[in-house]
């Protein structure tokens, strides 16, 4: 978990093999493109969301998505 900052979700996409889980986990962030590959909403995670969006990243088999913090 990552404290005190912004938190924002990224893709890379050269490792998301478009599985789709991080919509499952985090549908209020990620949604899935016609081929299956995830878009994400712009800007910070709201607190609300959070837990979510950590999921999202646990459960990705690729490790493709992560959560990082912007200052
Ligand atoms: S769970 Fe991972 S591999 Fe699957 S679509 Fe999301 S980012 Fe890509």
């Amino acid at each position: 978990m990552i404290y005190g900052k912004e938190k924002h979700l990224v893709v890379d996409y050269s490792k998301c093999d478009g599985h789709g889980i991080c919509a499952e986990m985090c549908p209020e962030w990620v949604h899935l493109d016609q081929f299956g590959f995830p878009v994400l909403r712009a800007g910070s995670i709201p607190k609300e969301v959070i837990r979510h969006a950590e999921k999202a990243v646990l459960e990705c088999p690729k490790l493709a998505i992560k959560l990082i913090a912007l200052s």
